[in-house]
């Protein structure tokens, strides 16, 4: 299997740290907005790298954060009138319901910056021990980077030009610097924000801190895969190198994996131009899995230019695969007993031949595209084999299917089951509303679950579900 590595540049061979397990980080939205479908791109991507790992039976632990603390909640919430957890909170809970949605996998762990702060502060304590970090008279904490020799080897930048860009730079607030290309681990807080103890002054963590933190606290020091939007490979991941393997005196992770961006059409998506869409706008005019098979229609390193026409042509696809697994199920209901003919072995052994060729894809970079067009070959395949066959053909086609479609989160039943965290998340909708004493609402949520086919019990341990 075949990484691009953004730290050699080059697709490297995958080789995991301990035999059959995988290690990932990935670096999860910052929250105080609906996320929008830029941030559902690393999403989709890493959560089919995942998949494709477990595929391929591995087992993965899967981090990635919700960055909880940062200005821009902090404006947010000051705009509300609220405190910045209120701001948070919700937009972690809409932001899981949007990964639901388009079947994105909850992560083995999600952690939340505000909940690592001592962590955050033993790692910024090693830093200052070792000489990688230092104290500024204001109470602000530096790392400096100069100090840490391979800084640039992720972005291949070169220290001396990094410095001298950052020279012409002059920041208020930051004259405590030794050196402009330093980067902040903790700074003192500001009037009406929240703000922790430290050995240094009250105050919160800079941005990049977290990272090291977290992945050291769920994977250990060293980790296979780390991975992240192609913006955050400098400064955040550069800093996060600089930071973990300053502190841990080991390499940190030996695949750094980078998706490009999501454009609308074909300009860079942002909210002044207007052309901005969040994930739940998009749910309203479609199937969130169209989005999803739209994502991995291009390659991830490849900017993907978001438009109505392309979202049509993967409507159409999607449509395509799910017509052709309604017609096996039909035909399997009357499909003849007994053993395949020798054509359908023949056919079958097609097949197989066109699974070799989605691994292939997979195992090249994850090249999901060519990944896709193997699912149409054996769409086609499947299309014009399968009328009047035997059940054991049209089963083990169908099946090859729909395994594969799994591998990229595309859910190929027309009849969408609900999902498990979709239930969890109702249910916990339904025991506040129990515990506010609002029973109108609780009834309503248990008659919306029953609908959809899940019974809801309520035992001595809590309540319990089950599919009807
Ligand atoms: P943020 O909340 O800005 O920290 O972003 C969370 C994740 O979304 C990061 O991995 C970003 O790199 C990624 N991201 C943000 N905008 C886009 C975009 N337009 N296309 C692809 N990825 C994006
Ligand atoms: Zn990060």
């Amino acid at each position: 299997m075949k990484i691009y590595n953004t730290l050699t540049r080059r697709k490297d061979e995958f080789v995991p740290l301990e035999p059959g397990k995988v290690k990932m980080y990935v670096c999860g939205p910052t929250v105080y907005n609906l996320i929008h479908i830029g941030n559902a791109r690393p999403m989709i991507v890493f959560d089919t790298v995942r998949r494709y790992f477990e595929y391929k039976g591995y087992e993965v632990n899967y981090v990635s954060n919700f960055t909880d603390v940062d200005d821009k909640i902090i404006k947010k919430a000051i705009e509300e009138g609220v405190d910045a957890d209120t701001v948070s909170k919700r937009y972690i809970a809409e932001c899981k319901k949007d990964m639901a949605a388009m079947n994105v996998k909850p992560a083995t762990t999600h952690p939340l910056a505000t909940e690592e702060i001592c962590g955050m502060l033993e790692m910024i304590e090693t830093l200052i021990e070792k000489g990688y970090a230092y104290r500024a008279e204001d109470g602000t904490v530096y790392y400096r980077v100069k100090k840490f020799k391979d800084y640039g080897k992720l972005s291949h930048k070169n220290l001396d030009d990094l410095q001298s860009g950052f020279r012409e730079i002059k920041v208020t607030g930051e004259e405590g610097k030794e050196d402009p290309a330093d980067f902040v681990l903790w700074k003192p807080k500001k009037e009406g924000e929240p703000y922790w103890e430290s050995p240094w002054c009250q105050g919160r963590p800079g941005w990049h801190i977290e990272c090291s933190v977290m992945s050291k606290k769920y994977l250990g020091d060293q980790i296979d895969i780390h991975a992240g939007g192609e913006d955050l490979i400098f400064p955040h991941h550069e800093n996060e190198i600089a930071q973990s393997e300053a502190a841990n005196g080991k390499p940190f992770a030996n695949y750094w994996m980078h998706n490009a961006f999501l454009n609308i059409d074909n300009k860079k998506m942002s909210k002044s131009l207007g052309n901005f869409f969040t994930v739940r706008e998009i749910g309203e005019k479609y199937d969130l899995q169209v989005l999803r098979f739209f994502m991995l229609s291009a390659h991830y390193r490849s900017p993907l230019n978001f438009s109505a026409e392309l979202m049509e042509a993967s409507k159409n696809g999607l449509e395509r695969i799910r017509n052709c697994v309604s017609r096996l199920d039909d035909f399997l209901k009357t499909a003849k007993a007994g053993e395949m003919t020798g054509e359908e072995k023949d056919s079958l052994k097609e097949a197989k031949g066109l699974v070799e060729k989605f691994e292939a894809a997979m195992d090249d970079d994850f090249n999901t595209a060519d990944a896709i067009s193997a699912i149409f070959e054996l769409v086609k395949l499947a299309n014009s084999t399968a009328g009047e066959s035997t059940a054991a053909y049209v089963t083990e086609i169908r099946d090859i299917i729909v395994k594969l479609c799994d591998v990229l989160g595309i859910i190929t039943e027309t009849k969408e089951e609900m999902l498990d965290a979709d239930i969890e998340e109702m249910i916990a909708r339904r025991q506040q509303a129990r515990k506010d004493k609002n029973f109108a609402l609780a009834d309503q949520i248990r008659g919306e679950l029953l609908e959809k086919g899940i019974i809801l019990e309520d035992t001595r341990e809590g309540v319990k579900w089950k599919r009807a």
